[in-house]
């Protein structure tokens, strides 16, 4: 029998035999810490090396992509898939456009990715992957060449039932088409190997709003858990893409008082509260026009930007950091918890630093991470994967009532696994419950 395991030798290992992955670490470590002390009380994770393996993506695989832009000129892109585990279902994780892809960013991603489909309770493994091209500033056409090119080589791993990929960062609608339609002509086949598709070729309803609407679902099972009220809640959301958008949208629709959202320039502040002609503004300017956040204050002057700043500073009951990894660290979590903030839901993925996490922990306030909170959108993308296999697709109404019921559940499971007295440590909730069920399927397996 291996000796018990220890945070401290475990993470030297990891940080050992995956150098230069800072990302992956700092997931890695937020996961180990709550899982060590519960592996070790569990001898039949301890022996088969469990989390060892799951450390292990299954395979990253790596490839050029090249393609002209208007101008006639060539660029060189690097492309990634990095397959982490199957045990429970294919490869289920999104693609990221974004300059700041490397493979330690999609480690972290597809590892956390583990945990988060576990949850969902739908048959998903994890995977991840993306390209460090940058679509802002391309046009339709350059944009269309390159996902043909990224596409033109990831085909040969993906497949309905091996691999299926869907959006993150940098990819949204207009780049899944492409995708998919290169993945048609390259296999003279139509199959659900992408979620996140338009209704007209297989998507699903709710699957565009499922990530920011799951948030919000998620932070008032929190809320009504410690027997709070969600109506007239201020909230400070961070991002302006897909998941904040449609966060804003369900607080508003729940009596929430939303008063920022931001992008990489700055944020805006709404004082009186975000209203719906805004909004129908914001969804346009970013999702038709991919334009800037600034652009709000500059219609409506009773916004203000705040250029090159981030939102925490402005008070509120509950914060929901939607950008990306690492956007709220140490002093903000001071910031919002010497405001008074009650709640931080995560729908973007490692988006609080360790340091920040640690703050929020040892403090009241109520810490969802983004595995459990930010669930609901490859939870419809599952949905959709079930629509496409037995062509047919269910209704907006089902399928918001199934989002609605997948969140509680995963909410319960969390505070199963992360009660503590009086508390809920979601964190721990989050890890142990999405641990388990991978790991007996991986037991089960056998040595591989
Ligand atoms: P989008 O590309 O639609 O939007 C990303 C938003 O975050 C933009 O407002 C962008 O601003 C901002 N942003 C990106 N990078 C930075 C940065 N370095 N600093 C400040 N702001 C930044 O992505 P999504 O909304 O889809 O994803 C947001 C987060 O949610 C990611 O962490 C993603 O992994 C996670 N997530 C997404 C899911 C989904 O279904 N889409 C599912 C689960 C998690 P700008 O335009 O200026 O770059």
């Amino acid at each position: 029998m291996p000796q018990p395991l220890q945070l401290e030798q475990f993470m030297q290992l990891v940080r050992q035999r995956n150098p230069h992955e800072p990302e992956f670490h700092q997931a890695v470590e937020e996961v180990a810490e709550s899982l060590i002390p519960f592996i070790n009380q569990h001898p039949r994770y301890l022996e088969h090396r469990i989390l060892e393996r799951m450390c292990e993506p299954d395979r990253a695989i790596l490839f050029r992509v090249t393609w002209e832009d208007d101008a006639g000129e060539i660029h060189v892109n690097r492309g990634y898939r990095v397959q982490f585990n199957n045990s429970i279902g294919p490869y289920k994780g999104g693609l990221r456009f974004h300059p700041t892809v490397n493979l330690s960013v999609l480690k972290f991603l597809g590892f956390e990715q583990t945990f988060k489909n576990s949850l969902t309770d739908l048959p998903m493994g994890a995977g991840k992957g993306g390209s460090d091209f940058n679509p802002k500033g391309k046009s339709d056409r350059e944009v269309m060449r390159f996902c043909q090119a990224f596409m033109s080589e990831l085909y040969h791993y993906i497949g309905e039932n091996v691999d299926i990929p869907a959006g993150d960062i940098g990819v949204g609608g207009r780049e899944i088409a492409y995708l998919f339609g290169q993945y048609k002509r390259l296999t003279h086949e139509f199959a659900g190997v992408l979620t996140g598709k338009a209704l007209e070729y297989g998507g699903s309803l709710v699957r565009l709003e499922a990530t920011g609407y799951g948030v919000v679902y998620f932070l008032k099972n929190m809320l009504e858990f410690h027997r709070m009220e969600t109506t007239g809640r201020r909230c400070v959301i961070s991002g302006s893409g897909n998941v904040a958008i449609f966060a804003a949208e369900k607080a508003m629709q729940l009596g929430m008082r939303v008063l920022t959202l931001s992008d990489s320039g700055g944020f805006v502040h709404f004082k009186k509260g975000l209203t719906a002609e805004q909004l129908a503004f914001i969804k346009q300017l970013k999702m038709l026009h991919r334009g800037r956040i600034s652009a709000v204050a500059e219609k409506y002057p009773e916004v203000e930007y705040h250029s090159g700043e981030k939102p925490w500073g402005i008070p509120c009951d509950a914060a929901l950091p939607c950008a990306t990894q690492n956007e709220l660290d140490e002093n903000d979590a001071k910031t919002l918890i010497a405001h008074g903030c009650q709640a931080v839901c995560e729908g973007a993925n490692m988006p609080c630093t360790k340091a920040a996490i640690d703050l929020f922990l040892a403090s009241a306030v109520l810490y969802a991470p983004g595995k459990a909170s930010n669930a609901g959108g490859v939870a419809v993308s599952g949905l959709e994967m079930s629509q496409n296999s037995q062509r047919l697709s269910w209704s907006r109404e089902e399928l918001d009532a199934m989002l609605r019921t997948i969140m509680r559940k995963i909410h319960d499971k969390c505070v199963r696994y992360g009660q503590e007295g009086e508390r809920v440590n979601y964190l721990k909730g989050a890890n142990i419950a999405g641990f388990v069920k991978v790991a007996d399927a991986m037991v089960a397996f056998g040595v591989m």
